[in-house]
C-alpha cells in the first residue's frame, strides 16, 4: 500500500473541568470526550525522497514543521528511521483554533496511517503513547468514540458510548488559543464545577436528556466574559430547540444538543441567518 485515505475526526467537550494547576504548568483536568462527524480529510502517501510534504486547503495554515502533520510525521521518522518520506494532502473542514482538536486529530491520523503504509507494527497503545509527545489531546484522538479524559488529558478511560446525538456546531469568527485560555484561568475563581461523575450515569443510563443537563465547561468562565458572542450563541441555540448548549473545549465553538435532525435545521437556518457565526454545521455524535 503506497496511499491512504483517513478521516480525521472532531471532538466536542461533553463535560470539562479544571481540577488545579501543576508544577509544570499543565493543568490536571477532567473531561468527557466525543468524536462528532465533522472531518478533516487526509491522503497520505509514500515518496521516495526524504521529505515531508503538505498541501492544503486553506492558505492560512502552516504546512512546516509548525503543522502538527508535519510534527507527527517527523516523531515516526525519528523515532523509527523508515527510508523514504511521505506527502500528505490535508482537506480541512474542522473550524481552526476552535476547540474541537483540529490539528490533534490530523496528528492522530498521521500517526495512523504511517503505521500502515510504512508497516511500522506499532500498536494502538504505542500510537497513543507517541501521540501525547505532539499534544495532549492526540491520544484521545486516536482512540476516539466517548471518553474520560484525565491528567493533562492523556490518561484515558473509555466510556460506554453515547446515545446518537444530533449537534450543531457554530464557530463565531474569532480565534482562541488554548495555551492563553488555560493561563488566564484563576482557580479560586471557578464557583462551579460540572459534575464528571454525574455526566458518567447520564452516559450509562443511555439518557440524553441527564447527558444535555449535565453538560459543563469550566473554561466558558475565561472565554464568555472576553467574547460575548460565545453566550449569545448559546442562548440562541437554547431558544431555537437545543436541549442545552455549550462551549466545546477553550472555544470559541459552541454546540447545542437537539431532539431531531429537524430542530437542528431551524436552529442552524436562524444561525446562518443572524450571521453572528460564519462556520455552521450540523453534524452527528460518532462512535
Ligand atoms: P484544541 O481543541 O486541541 O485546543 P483547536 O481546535 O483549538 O485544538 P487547532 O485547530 O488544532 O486548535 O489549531 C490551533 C493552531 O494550530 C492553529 O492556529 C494552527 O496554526 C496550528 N496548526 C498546526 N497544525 C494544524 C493542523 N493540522 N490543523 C489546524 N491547525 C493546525
Amino acid at each position: 500500500m503506497d496511499s491512504i485515505r483517513l478521516k480525521a475526526r472532531a471532538k466536542i467537550n461533553l463535560s470539562l473541568d479544571v481540577l488545579g494547576k501543576r508544577e509544570d504548568g499543565y493543568h490536571d483536568v477532567r473531561m468527557v470526550m466525543q468524536t462528532i462527524g465533522i472531518y478533516d480529510r487526509l491522503i497520505i502517501t509514500k515518496i521516495p525522497e526524504d521529505e515531508i510534504r503538505i498541501q492544503s486547503n486553506l492558505f492560512y495554515l502552516p504546512i512546516n514543521e509548525n503543522n502538527l502533520i508535519y510534527k507527527a510525521a517527523k516523531l515516526l521518522k525519528d523515532e523509527f528511521g523508515f527510508a523514504g518520506g511521505v506527502d500528505v494532502n490535508l482537506n480541512k473542514f474542522i473550524p481552526v483554533a476552535a476547540g474541537m482538536a483540529g490539528g490533534s486529530t490530523d496528528a492522530a491520523s498521521t500517526l495512523f496511517g504511517i503505521n500502515k503504509i510504512y508497516e511500522l507494527g506499532l500498536s494502538q497503545n504505542k500510537l497513543m503513547e507517541l501521540g501525547v509527545q505532539i499534544g495532549a489531546d492526540v491520544p484521545y484522538c486516536i482512540m476516539r468514540g466517548t471518553a474520560l479524559a484525565e491528567g493533562i488529558g492523556e490518561q484515558l478511560s473509555r466510556l460506554k458510548p453515547v446515545p446518537h446525538m444530533w449537534i450543531v456546531v457554530a464557530k463565531p469568527p474569532i480565534n482562541i488559543s488554548t495555551k492563553l485560555v488555560y493561563e488566564q484561568l484563576d482557580m479560586n475563581d471557578i464557583l462551579y464545577h460540572p459534575n464528571v461523575d454525574k455526566m458518567i450515569q447520564a452516559i450509562n443510563k443511555e439518557s440524553i436528556e441527564e447527558i444535555a443537563a449535565n453538560m459543563g465547561n469550566v473554561l466558558e468562565r475565561v472565554t464568555i466574559p472576553l467574547y460575548p458572542i460565545i453566550d449569545s450563541i448559546k442562548n440562541d441555540m437554547l431558544s431555537h430547540g437545543a436541549i442545552n448548549a455549550m462551549m466545546s473545549g477553550s472555544g470559541p465553538t459552541v454546540f447545542g444538543i437537539f431532539p431531531n435532525e429537524r430542530t437542528a435545521l431551524n436552529c442552524q437556518a436562524y444561525l446562518k441567518l443572524k450571521k453572528e457565526a460564519k462556520q455552521v454545521y450540523i453534524t452527528e455524535t460518532f462512535n
